[in-house]
């Protein structure tokens, strides 16, 4: 009997009726960028409403393409958290452009897998140059060895188990489990992101030889007490595996100082990966390079496109310039993926865990080539005023102050009204708590009030000092407006809860 199934239950759409949709998809995104600055910023729906709203079993049948594209523009839009929209100042603010939205549907279009060169050949060409450009650009050594990752938490990893390696315990034969090793040590600093300590955990290393050397009031390593720390270590018995400086850590963006950490490290031998995930691309802007310092003193180095490279998410470049290090760690070639060697031929797969890898150089290339450098730098020359200007508002505000200083788009800062402020300078340890106590839960409610309000999204970290506000300005789509509309609405905030709360026992009653 002859199959009464029509073709269109077989899927997919043919290439006609894909051009149409397509149109329909591109309308629908440029309607979402016109709407963007309208729509909340943070989603507040409650996640059981969400998952009511998505959930329900398989489709069985097809699902006609109007209702895909309508249940996207009323149930998915709405219900996200926007991290397009030009008030995100939350985490590390970031943006995927435009160019990097045509890039990343002509990925999906092509498809190919970057196992090995023969598998897509200008996806790895590519590949190869887009992260030669990169390291150039950031003036690290052209010919390191480089691959991509999904996310720096990965690339840094990947850096430490070649660190592993190169320390020649090879464990890569041998293991870790029945031998006489020495208990290897990886080095950070009390601001170093967690993604390190992940990575002691999975390399075996355990977190309790994770040493967190102190940083200094500007959150930056402090190198004298990292020397000691591998000094004492040493004799101790321990072996150093890594040191891991940050260029522009999680909390306060703070830049660990890479020269005198890179010197112990030369003296000592150890291996210095230099987490530049969120800072190392401030450093196009020539004044902004200066303050971070020459980064091919690491031996290994991660940066994050899709944090400060108007790139989408996700893409990080890893770089190690010790020649052969990365492959001698995770080469293994199965004979089906056996190819000859030749000029220029680099296999991808051979620099990570990761055997297929998606072609994310072609969007890095869409981006660098539509804004060209120039722009590029332009545009984080543009955050870098606005952040500035925002923290000029705080200093000369007496009722807001700065808890620290970053080279990069990002303010920490807490609302302290003024007479709290008098009053804390000369108060007793215990009524300096109380005042502490109250400042965080002013801040913390500063926080849900703008976020709920849904017109900015910020974040929030516990400093030194405590409970701290983060402003990260870095959304392309940001300008001077949207800054100074966050301003108001701060002190507004600040203004109002502060009254509302009137904290009793921690400022002297109104006469
Ligand atoms: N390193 C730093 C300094 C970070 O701030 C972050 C995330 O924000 C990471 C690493 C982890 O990055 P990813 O999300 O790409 O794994």
């Amino acid at each position: 009997m002859p199959d009464a199934t029509p073709p269109a239950a077989l899927g997919d759409w043919p290439i006609e009726v894909f051009e149409d949709h397509g149109r329909e998809v591109l309308a629908l995104i440029g309607e979402y960028f016109r709407n963007i600055e309208t729509t909340p910023v943070m989603a507040t729906i409650p996640p059981g409403d969400l998952m009511a709203l998505l959930d329900g079993p398989p489709p069985e049948a097809a699902v006609p393409f109007e209702t895909l594209l309508a249940d996207t523009r009323e149930k998915i839009i709405p219900h996200l958290t926007h991290w397009n929209h030009p008030a995100f100042y939350a985490y590390f603010a970031i943006s995927g452009s435009m160019p990097g939205i045509l890039a990343e549907t002509l990925t999906a279009a092509f498809n190919v897998n970057m196992m090995v060169w023969k598998s897509s050949p200008a996806a790895a060409a590519l590949s190869s140059v887009v992260l030669r450009w990169i390291a150039e650009l950031l003036g690290y050594p052209a010919d390191a060895d480089a691959v991509f990752a999904s996310g720096a938490s990965l690339a840094s990893f990947y850096a430490l188990c070649a660190a592993r390696e190169a320390l020649g315990l090879n464990v890569r034969e041998e293991g870790v489990m029945g031998r006489d090793l020495p208990r290897l040590r990886l080095y950070i600093s009390d601001q170093t992101h967690s993604s390190l300590e992940k990575a002691a955990i999975a390399l075996g290393l355990g977190l309790n030889n994770v040493v967190k050397v102190p940083s200094d009031a500007r959150y930056r390593m402090d190198p004298m007490a990292l020397d000691a720390a591998i000094r004492a270590d040493l004799t101790a018995g321990y072996r150093p595996l890594a040191v891991c400086a940050t260029v522009g850590t999680t909390s306060t963006a703070s830049v660990d100082p890479i020269g005198p950490i890179s010197e112990i490290c030369r003296a000592h031998g150890i291996w210095l990966h230099i987490d530049g995930a969120y800072g190392g691309f401030w450093g196009l802007v020539p004044e902004i390079m200066e303050q971070i310092g020459d980064l091919s003193v690491g031996d290994s180095l991660v940066v994050n496109p899709h944090k400060a490279l108007y790139t989408q998410v996700e893409v990080s470049c890893l770089y190690c310039k010790r020649p052969g290090a990365l492959a001698a760690t995770f080469s293994l070639v199965p004979e089906y993926l056996r190819t000859p060697p030749g000029e220029h031929i680099v296999n991808y797969m051979d620099y990570s865990l990761q055997l297929g890898h998606s072609f994310r150089a072609l969007k890095l290339w869409w981006v660098l080539r539509s804004f060209g450098v120039a722009g590029i730098r332009a545009r984080l020359a543009d955050a870098l005023a606005l952040t500035r200007g925002l923290e000029s508002r705080i200093d000369a505000s007496h009722d807001f102050e700065r808890l620290s200083t970053s080279p990069f788009g990002l303010v920490c800062f807490r609302a302290f009204p003024r007479d709290l402020r008098a009053a804390y300078a000369d108060a007793p340890p215990p009524l300096r708590a109380a005042i502490l106590a109250y400042l965080a839960r002013l801040n913390g409610e500063i926080l849900d009030r703008i976020n709920t309000s849904g017109t900015a999204f910020l974040s929030h970290t516990v400093l030194r000092e405590g409970y701290t506000l983060r402003v990260s300005i870095g959304n392309i789509r940001t300008e001077a407006r949207h800054v100074d509309a966050l301003w108001t609405a701060l002190q507004a905030a600040a203004a109002d809860i502060d009254a509302a709360l009137a904290p009793e026992g921690v400022r002297p009653p109104v006469a």
